[in-house]
């Protein structure tokens, strides 16, 4: 279902004023975490300036230690659709267990499964019954024939509102956090009719390489480049040290601009 010998037409998914997979790239904005109304608020206000209207932020954290902050669950989601209705931004968090979803679908506009969650396949197949857009991260270690088959599990389930995001994995290199795989996107635009995004803060997990891995994105074929920003990144309760700055997207931001990739 995902093949383009299924479909041959992009897929294209219209979720409010945004436009995904159509003739403008997006750019998907917004702090790791959510942490509080007036941390979003900042974020997003910042954002929206530019011109950003797809709001990003977790609230149900997959933490690789349990000590560290898990996020704010239900009341995230509460603090993300009242920015958005406020700023009039479109949302996407990430939802863990199939038993979020009725409780999600509430608040926020797309679901996000996280890499670590791109093989739970009774996750893939709730979400896949499910009326909401979907943006699949792929697993760290999963090949691209993999990533295309949890997304099937999605479409098997009526649901074929599906974007597919790269963002990084692993390999030997110690200089990023993980590999960003840019052969994925061609690739995956090629093979399949469905949006192809690249989360360059996750896959570089530095700030100093964004613009230019987000460049490499949209020049191999992306559909929109995933960013994280934080008011405050030094004291972000989560990828603190990934997170830029309001300063530094702007920055980010007027370099795309410059590039002539977005337009
Ligand atoms: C995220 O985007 O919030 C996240 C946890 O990323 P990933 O699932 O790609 O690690
Ligand atoms: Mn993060």
């Amino acid at each position: 279902l995902v093949s383009r010998d299924h479909k041959n037409d992009d897929t294209v998914i219209k979720v409010k004023q945004a436009v995904f997979g159509g003739s403008t790239p997006i750019l998907i904005a917004g702090p790791c975490s959510v942490e509080s109304r007036d941390q979003l608020l900042t974020v997003a206000s910042a954002l929206k300036k530019k011109g950003v209207t797809v709001l990003r932020g977790g609230a149900f954290k997959p933490r690789t230690s349990p000590y560290d902050f898990q996020g704010l669950g239900e009341d995230g989601l509460k603090i993300m659709k009242q920015v958005a209705d406020e700023t009039d931004m479109v949302t996407i968090s990430e939802i863990m267990s199939p038993d979020k979803i009725d409780i999600a679908s509430k608040y926020i506009d797309i679901f996000q499964i996280g890499a670590r969650n791109m093989q739970n396949f009774e996750l893939l197949k709730a979400v896949g019954q499910s009326k909401k857009p979907v943006l699949l991260k792929r697993g760290a270690s999963a090949t691209l024939e993999e990533f295309k088959l949890a997304a099937e599990y999605i479409l098997d389930q009526g649901n074929d509102q599906v974007m597919l995001i790269e963002r990084g994995i692993r390999t030997f290199e110690k200089a990023t956090r993980n590999t960003l795989d840019i052969s994925a996107v061609p690739i995956l635009k090629k093979e399949t009719h469905l949006p192809v995004f690249a989360d360059v803060s996750h896959s570089t997990g530095r700030k100093d390489i964004l613009l230019p891995c987000a460049k490499a994105a949209l020049a191999a074929g992306a559909d929109g480049v995933m960013v994280e920003v934080h008011p405050n990144p030094p004291v972000a309760l989560s990828d603190a040290k990934q997170q830029i700055d309001i300063n530094e997207f702007n920055s980010f931001w007027q370099g795309l601009m410059d590039s002539n990739l977005f337009l």
